[in-house]
């Protein structure tokens, strides 16, 4: 049986023996494999214990925005947030810096505050792309494996990472909250 290249995709419903029997094509099939099972048979890829909750000192939301044309838009969106939240507003940043891909501000803010702010700014956040990570002492994995994004995904530049670095200093609010988001 012959299998053309634009049928790769259904390579894995295929019968397992015509996969064996094929030609070149089929040592990458092979190999996949290969790497499947000994990937799911790495006893380091699942944990022993779960993360604790405690690791989190604090979170940040990265406000994505262009600055040509939806700066107007990430600045009502700081100022409906100061407005609302005890936060800190971070500087604004029309060019990218570390490992944003975009132009950006941050929102640095306590764990108590996230079950309010990251729904409010799901219902708010104007069209705008949104980062949500935790501050743990491990910035690379907090940035690329236990984020959330609203919008689009975004690559970061993995190469301002660190593995681990030194706690969150202690949040320091510059907002005066006045309205309840209710
Ligand atoms: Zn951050």
């Amino acid at each position: 049986m012959r299998i053309r290249r634009s049928s790769f995709e259904e390579w894995p419903t295929l019968p397992h023996i015509i996969i064996v029997k094929s030609g070149p094509l089929n040592e990458g099939r092979l190999q996949m494999e290969t790497k499947r099972q000994s990937r799911s048979q790495k006893p380091s890829d699942i944990p022993a214990k779960p993360e604790a909750l405690s690791r989190i000192s604090s979170f940040h939301a990265h406000i994505y925005y262009d600055p040509r044309t939806t700066r107007d838009k990430a600045e009502r969106l700081r100022e409906l947030v100061a407005e609302r939240f005890l936060v800190r507003n971070g500087n604004w940043h029309d060019a990218p810096v570390g490992p944003h891909p975009s132009a950006m501000f941050q929102i640095s803010f306590a764990k108590e505050t996230f079950p309010q702010i990251v729904p409010w700014l799901m219902l708010n956040r104007l069209g705008l792309t949104i980062l949500v990570h935790p501050n743990t002492d491990r910035p690379r994995d907090d940035h690329l494996n236990h984020a959330l994004w609203m919008g689009s995904v975004l690559s970061l530049d993995a190469t301002h990472l660190p593995e681990t670095d030194a706690p969150e200093p202690p949040l320091e609010p510059n907002t005066q909250p006045r309205i309840s988001p209710e």
